[in-house]
């Protein structure tokens, strides 16, 4: 994935990355622009499931995508 400072849109290089969750990601990014400078930190949430896992996780629960295949749907109305 690539990452742009918001200010100015240079590369912006991904640093240490915190999970608090299975499905939460908080990463740090510094932009590479030595005139810039910018540093800020990015969450990142899986926010739909477009594919099914076969090992899922009871506890879990990602909202099924908007977008996702049909035929994916009457596969889980069979389980
Ligand atoms: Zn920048």
């Amino acid at each position: 994935m690539r990452i742009t400072c918001p200010h100015c849109d240079e590369r912006a290089i991904t640093r240490t990355s915190k999970r608090p969750s299975p499905v939460f990601y908080e990463v740090y990014a510094q932009c590479v622009n030595p005139e810039c400078g910018w540093g800020g930190k990015l969450l990142i949430e899986f926010a739909t499931t477009t594919n099914a896992s076969r090992c899922p996780r009871r506890e879990l629960r990602i909202p099924l995508d908007p977008g996702a295949r049909s035929s994916w749907l009457e596969e889980i109305n069979n389980h």
